[in-house]
């Protein structure tokens, strides 16, 4: 069982020609509301490649929280330990997508934020053998979680998006870390940058002091570089036209989580979750554009 620790959000998702600059006013089109969130898409990434997967964490008692829910359900995902915070709304992201596919995203937390450790009972993470978490939810709930998570002798992976900086108790929970070349950046310190594959020994330094020798660094359209211990495998990104790119990262770190918990080694889910993402990419939408079993075993067999 994988199970996704995390938030929820109603994505609003507008097209237009370019992503407006500070002050700039630009058109918008093709609005169109969709479950996202980093926990629920890659809750949804998993379960549709077949992966048995329980999403945690929390919605308002509202219509947008309803088909979050009935959208996971559908793809198989458990949500019965989805909390309903009736003080609150579900959480929304306002994501403008332009023509070549880049996105920038205002999150309104709602629930995500609201959600507290009291909200998630230990049987959440009963028969978890992989724990994935994010940071769209407070720091208390993920520090809690994998913890939780890590003395139950789960595999916890932790994707620290968007970026905050990381107690050491989070870290020394961590077992794997994904991340993209932002976010690499951020973790090796102020004003550093993460550069391809040459930034591993780096990274692999800053991790190490908390046990943590397995991480993944993805670098969007040049694929991705995964570190087990000693071994850096460079991950060629598969060729693809892409259209957006919203919750490519999530379908990335969901099949992961899928791959590692059926005992691949981090370098082969990260292949497998490379192709997933890659494919995200081809279609509109973060769930909406994940693979299914089939579309990813002919897209890896080429
Ligand atoms: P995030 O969306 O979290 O910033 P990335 O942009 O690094 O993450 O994308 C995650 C993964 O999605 C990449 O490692 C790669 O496998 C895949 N991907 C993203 N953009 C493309 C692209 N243009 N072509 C092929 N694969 C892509």
């Amino acid at each position: 069982l994988i199970v996704m620790v995390g938030a929820l959000n109603a994505d609003l998702g507008i097209r237009v020609a370019k992503l407006p600059a500070p002050g700039e006013t630009v058109a918008g089109r093709d609005v169109e509301t969709s479950p996202g969130g980093k926990a629920s898409n890659q809750a949804v990434a998993a379960a549709r490649l077949g992966g048995r997967v329980r999403l945690v964490g929390a919605v308002g008692d509202d219509e947008a929280g309803r088909m979050l829910r009935d959208r996971a359900k559908a793809d198989g995902v458990d949500v019965a330990f989805v909390a309903v915070l009736p003080a609150v709304g579900t959480g929304q992201a306002i994501i403008p997508v332009d023509e070549a596919g880049e996105n920038a995203i205002i999150l309104i937390p709602g629930a995500n934020g609201a959600i507290s450790p009291g909200d998630i009972p230990d049987a959440a993470y009963d028969g978890a053998s992989v724990v994935c978490l994010s940071l769209e939810v407070p720091m208390e709930v993920v520090v809690n979680a994998a913890v939780r998570a890590y003395a139950a002798g789960a595999t916890v992976i932790l994707n620290p998006s968007p970026f905050r900086e990381l107690p050491d108790e989070l870290l020394d929970a961590v077992d794997v870390l994904v991340v993209n070349e932002l976010e690499a950046g951020q973790l090796l310190g102020p004003a550093q940058s993460f550069v391809a594959v040459d930034g591993a020994p780096a990274l692999r330094e800053a991790l190490a002091p908390h046990g943590v020798t397995r991480f993944v660094v993805t670098l969007g359209a040049q694929g991705s570089v995964a570190v087990d211990g000693p071994a850096a495998a460079q991950i060629e990104p598969s060729p693809v036209s892409a259209v957006d790119t919203t919750g490519a990262g999530d379908a990335f770190t969901g099949t992961l989580a899928l791959r590692l918990a059926a005992g691949d080694s981090l370098a082969d889910a990260a292949r497998q979750a490379s192709v997933s993402a890659a494919l995200s990419t081809t279609r509109r939408g973060a769930q909406a554009s994940y693979a299914d079993r089939d579309e990813l075993a002919r897209a890896i067999a080429g």
